[in-house]
C-alpha cells in the first residue's frame, strides 16, 4: 500500500491519523520521534516510512511489523500515522482549525526522572483546551539504575527482565508521577492495566534510547484512533488545510508548510490565506515534498507534484505569501465559489483573536510567534486566576514599530507599557528603544512564565508606588486613653492606649473628634511591653509617643483633650484613595468598615 492511499472499511475511506509530540524541554521528545523514526531509516525505504514536509509518515504495514511482538493482531484500518517533526508548542498550537485541534492525538512526553514539569503542564493545559486526547510516555525508564536493555521490546516484556530493585524504583516514580498527575486532575494508569479508558489516561513506559515501550505506543496510538474517531477520520473531499509555517527558503521566496488533513491540492489552485494585513489571494505555483529518503542526500531540491492528496505536509510556494499567518487555515477556490465569501472566511481565524482584546483600550501588549500561540496565551491570560487585560497584539518578532503599539500606554497607564513575548525575538532596534522609551519587554517561552515575571513586575511597582505613598497612607483607628497612663503632658505627648479597633501605626496623624477635630500630632514611636514596635493592632495595650509637626501646634493632655476623649486617625479623601489604589491587601473587611465610620465621622463625601 503506498502511502496516502485509503482503506474502504464498509465503504468509509479512513485517512490517516495525525499525531504530536509535546512536553517539556529535554524530556525525550526529538529523540522519541528519532526512535520512532529510526529503526528503519536505516534500513532504507524498506519500512515504507517517508519523509514529508513537517511531518514524517509511517504506512499501517510498518506499524504492523514492529508491533507484530505485541501480538495484538494489529488490524489497522487506518493506513497510517503521519507524525509532525517540530516535537513541542510550536507544531501543536498551530495544528488548529477555529479553535480545535487538527491533531487527532498526541504523545505527552514525561522524564521519569522528573515528573511533571512546567512545560508538561503546560502542554496539558493546551491538550485540554483543545479537546486533544493524549497518552503519556513515561520515557527514560533505560535511566533507572540497573536497568537491562531490551532493544525496542514491548513493555511488558522488558519489564520481566528487570530485577526487583529496578521494579521497585520503577513503581515508586511511576506512583508518584501518577499522584502529580491526580493533583492537575487528572486519572492516569499503566496502559495495560488501565481498564477504564476515556476516563484515566494511559501511560506507557519508554526508553527513546533503547527503544522499549515504542512498540506499545504505537500500537495504542493506531488502536486508540481508530475505535474512538472514525468519525474524525473519514477522508471527505473538501479541503481541509493549515499553514504550520511560513519561510523563506532560497530560490523559492517565502513558502508555507502546510498540513493537508483532507482533500486534494492541485498546482495552479486559486487559494486564499489569512495574511497579518489582511486576506492573501494568490495562485499556487508549485507542491513540494522531500525526495524520498535514500535520495536524501540531493539537498535543496524537492520533488514537484501535480496535485496532492491527504493527509500530508507539503510546502506550497506562491506569490505574496509574506504576511501568511501559520496556524490559519488554506482556503481553495473553486470554480463556484465567492472570493470576497472566502476572504472573510480565511480572516475568521484572526477575528477570533481580535475579539479577546480588552475593550477599555487599556492593557499590555502581547507577542507570540503563531496564531495559535496567540490564542492559547490570549485564553490563559483572560483566566479569572490571572486576568491581565490585552490591547494590542502581534505576531513575529518583536520589532519597533510593536514597540511604538505598547508606548501608547505609557501615557494610559504606565503600567501596561509591556509586551509579553511568547517565544519570539526581539530585534536590537526594539530593544534599544524600549529601553528608550521605558517599555518594558518580558520574554518567555512557557506561558505561565510570563506570567510570573508580569505578575512579579506588577507587585514590584506596586511595593515602589507603596514607598512613595507610605507617608500620606493613613490606616483607620481608634484609641481610648488608658486610665493612670499618662506619661507626658506635651513635648512629646506620651500616653498608654488600648487600640480599641482597627490598626495604629507610625506615622499615623492622630485627630480628637470630640473636640471640633483637634490634631495633636503624629505618632512618633510605639512600645509594646517596653519593646518598641512597627505598629499595634486592636486590642493591644501599648505606649505611645505623639510628636507635632511644629511647636505653635503644640497640644496638651488636660488642655485640648482628656481622659475620656476618642483619638482617632486622621483620614482624608487623598489617603483613603491611597489605600484603595495601593493597600487593598492590608486592609481586612473589618477595616474597610471602621474607615467607612470615620469617614462618616470626617464628613468625607
Ligand atoms: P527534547 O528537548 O524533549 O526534544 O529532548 P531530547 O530528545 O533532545 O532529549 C534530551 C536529552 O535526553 C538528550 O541528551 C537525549 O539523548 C536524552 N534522552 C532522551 N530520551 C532518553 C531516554 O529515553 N533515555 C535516556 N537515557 N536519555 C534520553
Amino acid at each position: 500500500l503506498a502511502p496516502n492511499e485509503f482503506i474502504e472499511e464498509g465503504g468509509e475511506k479512513l485517512r490517516s491519523i495525525i499525531c504530536c509530540i509535546m512536553g517539556h524541554v529535554d524530556s525525550g521528545k526529538t529523540k522519541l520521534l528519532d526512535c520512532i523514526r529510526g529503526t528503519n531509516v536505516q534500513e532504507g525505504e524498506a519500512g515504507g516510512i517517508t519523509q514529508q514536509i513537517g511531518a514524517t509518515y509511517f504506512p499501517a504495514k510498518n506499524i504492523r511489523e514492529r508491533t507484530r511482538e505485541l501480538k495484538a493482531d494489529a488490524k489497522l484500518k487506518v493506513p497510517g500515522l503521519l507524525v509532525i517533526d517540530t516535537p513541542g508548542h510550536e507544531s501543536f498550537t498551530n495544528l488548529r482549525s477555529r479553535g480545535s485541534s487538527l491533531c487527532d492525538l498526541a504523545i505527552l512526553v514525561v522524564d521519569i526522572t522528573h515528573g511533571l514539569q512546567p512545560q508538561t503542564i503546560e502542554s496539558l493545559n493546551l491538550l485540554r483546551m483543545r479537546n486533544t486526547e493524549f497518552i503519556i510516555a513515561l520515557n527514560k525508564v533505560d535511566r533507572l539504575y540497573g536497568w537491562k536493555t531490551c532493544k525496542n521490546a514491548p513493555i511488558v516484556k522488558a519489564m520481566k527482565q528487570q530485577n526487583k530493585d529496578v521494579i521497585n524504583e520503577f513503581n515508586l516514580r511511576l506512583k508518584k508521577i501518577i499522584n502529580e498527575f491526580q493533583e492537575q486532575g487528572l486519572n492516569t494508569e499503566l496502559y495495560y492495566k488501565n481498564k477504564d479508558m476515556g476516563e484515566t489516561f494511559s501511560i506507557v513506559p519508554t526508553s527513546a534510547i533503547s527503544g522499549e515501550g515504542v512498540p506499545d505506543l504505537l500500537l495504542w496510538l493506531v488502536q486508540w484512533a481508530q475505535k474512538t474517531m472514525v468519525e474524525k477520520l473519514t477522508y471527505v473531499d473538501e479541503v481541509q488545510c493549515t499553514v504550520l509555517e511560513v519561510k523563506v527558503i532560497e530560490g523559492h521566496g517565502t513558502t508555507i508548510d502546510v498540513v493537508l488533513v483532507n482533500g486534494e491540492l492541485h498546482e495552479g489552485e486559486q487559494i486564499v490565506v489569512c495574511g497579518l494585513q489582511g486576506p492573501i489571494v494568490t495562485t499556487i505555483r508549485a507542491l513540494l515534498t522531500p525526495h524520498p529518503m535514500k535520495e536524501l542526500r540531493v539537498k535543496g531540491t524537492y520533488l514537484h507534484h501535480k496535485e496532492i492528496k491527504a493527509a500530508q505536509g507539503i510546502k506550497i510556494t506562491a506569490q505574496g505569501l509574506e504576511h501568511a499567518i501559520a496556524g490559519t487555515s488554506l482556503h481553495v477556490v473553486g470554480p463556484d465559489d465567492d472570493i470576497e465569501a472566502m476572504k472573510e472566511s480565511a480572516m475568521e481565524d484572526m477575528e477570533s483573536v481580535l475579539s479577546r482584546i480588552d475593550k477599555s483600550g487599556e492593557g499590555v501588549y502581547v507577542q507570540t510567534s503563531t496564531l495559535g500561540s496567540l490564542e492559547a496565551l490570549l485564553e490563559f491570560l483572560k483566566t479569572p486566576a490571572v486576568n491581565i487585560p490585552v490591547s494590542g497584539i502581534g505576531i513575529g518578532p518583536v520589532h519597533k514599530k510593536d514597540i511604538m503599539k505598547a508606548g501608547v500606554m505609557l501615557e494610559k497607564k504606565k503600567e501596561y507599557a509591556t509586551i509579553l513575548a511568547f517565544d519570539v525575538k526581539v530585534t536590537t532596534e526594539a530593544r534599544e528603544l524600549a529601553d528608550e522609551m521605558g517599555v518594558k519587554i518580558f520574554c518567555a517561552d512557557i506561558i505561565y512564565q510570563l506570567f510570573g515575571q508580569f505578575e512579579a513586575y506588577i507587585e514590584n511597582i506596586k511595593e515602589e508606588k507603596k514607598k512613595e505613598s507610605a507617608g500620606e497612607a493613613v490606616f483607620p483607628c481608634v484609641l481610648q486613653i488608658l486610665p493612670n497612663c499618662v506619661f507626658n503632658k506635651r513635648d512629646p505627648i506620651i500616653l498608654g492606649v488600648k487600640v480599641h479597633d482597627g490598626i495604629l501605626n507610625i506615622g499615623t496623624p492622630i485627630c480628637v473628634p470630640g473636640r471640633e477635630f483637634t490634631d495633636i500630632g503624629r505618632i512618633a514611636s510605639i512600645e509594646n511591653n517596653h519593646k518598641p514596635v512597627d505598629y499595634a493592632e486592636k486590642g493591644d495595650e501599648v505606649a505611645i509617643k505623639i510628636v507635632a509637626s511644629n511647636r505653635e501646634e503644640q497640644k496638651m493632655f488636660g488642655r485640648h483633650f482628656d481622659m475620656e476623649d476618642e483619638l482617632v486617625s486622621h483620614i482624608s479623601r487623598r489617603s483613603i484613595d491611597i489605600l484603595k489604589a495601593d493597600y487593598m491587601k492590608e486592609m481586612s473587611t473589618e477595616k474597610w468598615k471602621l474607615l467607612l465610620k470615620l469617614k462618616r465621622i470626617f464628613k468625607i463625601p
